[in-house]
């Protein structure tokens, strides 16, 4: 195997430089064209960020998980869609580092660490969101291959991957059938990846639909564990990235609101002097401190291995997202008419929190979850000292 040379790691002055250099100013362009910006990705790339999670031998190592999340976070603040680009690439750079085979491993883990191969992680269906155990993706078995049919929507990287790592059902599309993950390669006869309907958040993201018409995918493609379980471990993964993002856009939020607060004069003073405009900023910095802290143990309980506590993890996702809309559209009130300028910095913030309440799980889904684990908890302890048992 060859070795991914990364003794230079990225570093957050490194991060901050290319944000200076490059990146707000193509993050406000990816916006308005809703285009994916290859060149931006490339550079982020070659600075590492894609092979944050690996070691030189490109085997998983997550001790830099929470310097990925800080890059991650100041990324999201000027270009939302160049953070998930990062952050999909290791997602389904791990899982093949995971659970591939060598051989699978060989062919895409180095090219996906260097952010030279795109892959896709493919979940959603058309009549399964939410509901994923209603997907009806089919793998069947013949021989040492499967034939794969079925529809995945919303995907990343979907119109330009080489690869996807896609749920699918084993031999029918029974509720209870028994699934797995299969690394499909995008240019077997039968896959096709297409850009979906236009966003109105994370525009740039290259995302849309996989369509599969009876491709043949070899047996040992299939990551060597339980689909769903194994998906789950990405998508862990992938709702602590996006509570990264989330903390990015309060960050962005704040940083605009302070400035135009402080700058914008009105009954002879500043509009920061209002007491009205100081409570909006004073609960705007409480919001970007807790979904700061509770990201960052999120992450440090997926750090620990076996997928990390899920309670924590539906918390920060869900409590990060939905902070980041309720005070991106405050940061859009403090800018008065100027905040629903179309493609104004807050005017995107706003328009790309939105999207942070609904991928990777929607904030109603974690909070029935965590709901539901509270009362299983009450029941197992006899009621009396269940709080204490909750992380
Ligand atoms: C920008 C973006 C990027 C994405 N990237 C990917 C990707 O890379 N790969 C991928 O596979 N998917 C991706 N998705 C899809 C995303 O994960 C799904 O949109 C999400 O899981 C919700 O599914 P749905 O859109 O079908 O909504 P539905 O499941 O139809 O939900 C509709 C509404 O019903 C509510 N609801 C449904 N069931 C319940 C329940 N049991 N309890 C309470 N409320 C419920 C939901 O909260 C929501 O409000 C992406 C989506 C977006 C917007």
């Amino acid at each position: 195997m060859n070795k991914i040379g990364l003794s230079a790691r990225p570093t957050l002055e490194l991060v901050d430089d290319f944000i200076e250099r490059k990146v707000r100013e193509r993050g406000e362009a990816m916006d308005r064209t809703g285009e994916f910006d290859r060149d931006l990705l490339d550079e982020a790339a070659s600075l590492g960020l894609t092979g944050m999670l690996f070691d030189d031998s490109l085997k998983p190592d997550l001790s830099s998980m929470p310097l990925a999340h800080d890059m991650a976070e100041r990324l999201a603040a000027v270009c939302a869609p160049l953070a998930m680009q990062i952050g999909v690439l290791r997602i389904v750079g791990y899982l093949l580092a995971r659970y591939a085979t060598q051989d699978v491993q060989d062919r895409w883990l180095k090219s996906t660490t260097e952010g030279k191969t795109y892959g896709s992680f493919a979940l959603t269906e058309p009549h399964a969101g939410t509901d994923l155990r209603s997907l009806s993706t089919v793998a069947v078995r013949s021989g040492d291959t499967y034939l794969v049919n079925g529809r995945k929507c919303w995907v990343g990287f979907a119109p330009c991957a080489a690869y996807a790592i896609v749920l699918c059902k084993e031999g029918s599309a029974a509720r209870d059938a028994k699934t797995l993950a299969l690394v499909v390669d995008m240019e077997s006869p039968g896959a096709r990846g297409v850009w979906g309907p236009e966003l109105s958040g994370f525009r740039g993201m290259p995302n849309g639909e996989l369509f599969f018409e009876n491709v043949t995918v070899p047996v040992e493609n299939a990551l060597r564990v339980e689909g769903f379980d194994g998906m789950m471990d990405g998508l862990n993964m992938a709702r602590i990235e996006a509570a990264a993002y989330a903390c990015g856009l309060l960050r962005g939020a704040l940083e605009e609101a302070v400035y135009r607060a402080s700058t914008r004069k009105a009954f002879g003073g500043k509009i920061a002097d209002l007491p009205s405009i100081q409570m909006k900023l004073g609960r705007m910095r409480a919001a970007y401190h807790t979904a700061r802290e509770l990201t960052l143990k999120a992450c440090r309980s997926y750090m620990e291995g076996r997928g990390g506590d899920q309670d924590l993890i539906s918390i920060a996702k869900m409590t990060a997202s939905d902070l980041a809309r309720l005070h991106t559209d405050e940061a859009m009130q403090i800018f008065g008419a100027a905040g629903v300028t179309l493609h104004s910095r807050v005017e995107r913030l706003h328009r790309d929190s939105k999207a942070t309440q609904i991928f990777d799980g929607t904030s109603e889904i974690h909070e029935t979850m965590v709901g539901r684990r509270l009362v299983s908890a009450f029941e197992r302890h006899s009621g009396k000292d269940f709080i204490d048992q909750l992380a």
